[in-house]
């Protein structure tokens, strides 16, 4: 099974991507945390990156898609689970011609909805909380990952609609109540 976690900065992708991981025995594939381990490496990737996820901007999508083909490639799982990728159309269409190329087919793309208003409260959250936060947590560059998101991100939606692959959940809720109504449209898809 193969799942796209898409929504917002702090919409809470990576959390409902860790409790599907557990129950669905599904790999999660998050390029923020990819990217962040690379930094912590002190790769040459990593280096490359930093600047651009501290101004809240997005990575080429060469580096991006490099790093998706070869976790891919490994076919070391069941099933993949993206959060925060695709982040833009090119890299939906080049996702969908890796997997074509893997013979991988993607199930179900969920757009998880928060206000923005509501997101930069959770943000501003996250950054006091010392144990959780980040080097792009704080106002000015979160408001520049959400233009991002406006401006870029949100042009796969009707890629994905059009495909019939789109489903939206409101974010605003418990964290149980957003995980029961993803799990819902993952076992309508289990059952087809
Ligand atoms: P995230 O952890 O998903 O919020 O990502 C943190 C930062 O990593 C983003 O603000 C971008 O700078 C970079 N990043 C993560 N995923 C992607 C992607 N798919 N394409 C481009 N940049 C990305």
């Amino acid at each position: 099974m193969i799942i796209i976690l898409f929504g917002p900065p702090g919409a809470g992708k990576g959390t409902q991507a860790e409790k599907l991981v557990d129950k669905y025995n599904l790999k999660q594939l998050s390029t923020g945390d990819m990217l962040r381990e690379a930094i912590t490496r002190g790769s040459e990737l990593g280096e490359k990156a930093k600047s651009i996820m501290d101004r809240g901007e997005l990575v080429s999508d060469e580096i991006i898609l490099s790093m998706i083909r070869e976790k891919l490639e490994k076919r070391d799982s069941n099933g993949f689970i993206f959060d925060g990728f695709p982040r833009n159309l090119e890299q939906a269409k080049a996702l969908d011609e890796i997997l074509h190329d893997l013979r991988l087919r993607l199930d179900l793309v969920v757009e998880i909805v928060v206000k923005d208003d509501v997101l930069i409260s959770r943000i501003e959250n996250r950054a006091r909380e010392s144990k959780k936060a980040r080097s792009d947590d704080n106002a000015q560059v979160l408001k520049n990952r959400l233009n991002v998101y406006h401006q870029s991100t949100e042009m796969i939606k009707p890629y994905y609609l059009e495909k019939k692959k789109l489903v939206k959940i409101d974010g605003m809720r418990s964290i149980e109540k957003v995980s029961g109504d993803i799990e819902g449209h993952l076992l309508d898809i289990i059952k087809q």
